[in-house]
C-alpha cells in the first residue's frame, strides 16, 4: 500500500508542526474547519505498536493541539478518530465542533461532508496553530 505520509505528508494538509519523531497537520478537507492529524512517523498500526515513551509524545502532542484547536476556532469539543484505513500509518484526526453538533453532523464531518469554506480563514488559522504549536 502506498502511503501518502511517507510519499509527501504536505499533500495531506499544511503541516503546522514536526519534530524528530511527529507531525501535526491541518487537513486539507476542512471538515470541519480546523480538522487536523497527529501522526506518528513511524510506520506502526495501532498505538501499542509503539513503545510507551514514543506513544506517551505524541500523547503529548494531541493534548497542546486540542489546545490550541478548540481556542482557535472557538469549538467546544474535540472530537477524535483513529482509523487506519487509506494508509497503515498511525495518527488521529481531531475535529473541532460546536457542542451542538450531533452524532449525525460529526459522522458527516468524518465522511468530509462537513467543509467549512471560509475564505482564506484557514490560512489564518493555520499561520495562528503553528505559532501556539511552537511555543
Ligand atoms: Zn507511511
Amino acid at each position: 500500500m502506498s502511503c501518502a505520509f511517507c510519499t509527501d505528508p504536505a499533500q495531506t494538509g499544511a503541516i503546522v508542526y514536526e519534530d524528530a519523531d511527529a507531525w501535526i497537520i491541518l487537513h486539507e478537507d476542512r471538515s470541519p474547519r480546523g480538522h487536523a492529524m497527529i501522526v506518528a512517523k513511524t510506520h506502526a498500526e495501532n498505538p501499542s505498536q509503539l513503545d510507551e515513551d514514543a506513544w506517551l509524545h505524541l500523547s503529548r502532542l494531541w493534548h497542546r493541539a486540542e489546545r490550541a484547536l478548540l481556542a482557535l476556532t472557538n469549538a467546544d469539543r474535540a472530537i477524535a478518530l483513529k482509523l487506519g484505513i487509506a494508509t497503515p500509518h498511525l495518527h488521529v484526526h481531531l475535529y473541532p465542533v460546536p457542542a451542538s453538533w450531533t452524532r449525525a453532523d460529526v459522522f458527516a464531518a468524518f465522511d468530509g461532508n462537513a467543509v467549512q469554506d471560509d475564505g482564506g480563514l484557514t490560512d489564518a488559522l493555520r499561520d495562528a496553530l503553528a505559532a501556539a504549536l511552537r511555543t
